[in-house]
């Protein structure tokens, strides 16, 4: 940590600054420039984070050294980890391919959209007992009916599967159908929900909130790792923008800057980064050639009568030829597609 002092700090400031440095338990070094003082602050950073160093008189900016989430940052962990999702791996160099509807709906349809993108290649299914919907008059999910529908499906066809759980009241009972939990945008920063999730044994999905930063987004996941889960996968679904001509604003640049940043694996998710199906497939290759761990996308068989995101729903179809591109990509980068643990029919 680096303390800058304001311009004409004065000795009386400059004493004291170092001596509230030492009651923390920490060494002080002070370094005059020809304009400005700092104080570079020795020891464990980690320990003093949360003082208030800046409303020290006489301090104009505090620099941190260290990134403020530890567990998820590189300096923790040098190597990419691998998130095992019930056998499916995400991360170093093994592409999640998860697929599915937006709601998990009725059986019959639920069989045929696993079915589908199980055989162009996707290796987990998706769909959300529970939406997170702006409108209260909108269709909310089937609930634990749903729940019940979902881990059907994905023991059917040999795919561990992911739903999103929205209240803090409903972790356990997720746990007990999901192999994997999202945390949606709207929950990024549900810290209750986050330290909840992080005590159970699952693997998290956890996405980017619309409005946060990378610095937000890892902080998120340092709630979850905490808790002593360390199986958290990124993903980064678009964030507001200014253009209604795409859903939100797809922000490919975030994957490289978090492997910069964080060995956690990260997906993209171009559904609801663009909510239009004819930009899905190329913001798709897109962020598997920036570097994505995975791809979640939403497919419907038949949109027009989706519960929810139809509009943005691939179709079957859509996806194999999707798929079949990213199989491409991933070749070409030296990637693999993590096969079903147990393909059922
Ligand atoms: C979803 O996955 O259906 C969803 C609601 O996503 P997000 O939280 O990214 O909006
Ligand atoms: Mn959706």
């Amino acid at each position: 940590m680096i303390l800058i002092l304001k311009t004409g700090a004065s000795e009386d400031q400059v004493a004291h600054v170092i001596a509230r440095v030492e009651e923390l338990g920490m060494r002080a070094h002070l370094s005059r420039g020809t304009y400005r003082t700092i104080v570079g602050i020795i020891g464990d950073e980690n320990r003093i984070r949360e003082e208030p160093l800046r409303a020290i008189p006489g301090v104009a900016e505090v620099v941190p050294v260290l990134p403020p989430y530890k567990l998820a940052s590189l300096d923790a962990h040098p190597e990419p980890s691998v998130v095992d999702v019930s056998g499916v791996k995400i991360g170093g160099g093994n592409l999640g391919m998860i697929a599915g509807p937006c709601s998990v709906e009725d059986e019959d349809r639920m069989f045929r959209i696993a079915r589908s993108v199980r055989d162009a290649g996707a290796n987990l299914f998706r769909g959300g007992a529970y939406k997170p919907r702006t409108s209260p008059y909108a269709f909310q999910g089937l609930g634990e009916d749903g729940l019940k529908l979902l881990r059907d499906v994905g023991d059917r066809f040999g795919m561990p599967v992911v739903t999103e759980v929205t209240d803090v009241r409903c972790v356990d009972l997720v746990a007990r159908y999901a192999d994997m939990i999202q945390i949606g945008a709207r929950n990024m920063q549900n810290f209750v929900l986050l330290t909840e999730v992080g005590r159970t044994n699952r693997p998290v999905l956890l996405k980017r909130g619309m409005s946060a930063t990378v610095t937000d987004l890892l902080m998120s996941a340092e709630y979850v790792l905490s808790q002593g889960n360390p199986n958290v996968v990124l993903c980064e679904r678009g964030v507001k923008g200014f253009d209604p001509a795409t859903r939100n604003l797809f922000d490919v640049s975030a994957v490289p800057l978090v492997q910069t940043l964080s060995h956690l694996p990260i997906i993209v998710d171009p559904s609801h980064a663009t909510g239009r199906p004819d930009l899905i497939p190329a913001c798709a290759l897109a962020g598997v050639a920036a570097g994505a761990d995975g791809v979640h996308i939403e497919v419907h068989d038949c949109p027009e009568v989706a519960k929810s995101d139809g509009p943005q729903a691939l179709l079957p179809d859509q996806y194999r030829e999707l798929a079949a591109k990213i199989r491409q990509m991933a070749e070409l980068l030296g990637k693999t597609i993590s096969p079903l643990p147990q393909a059922l029919t």
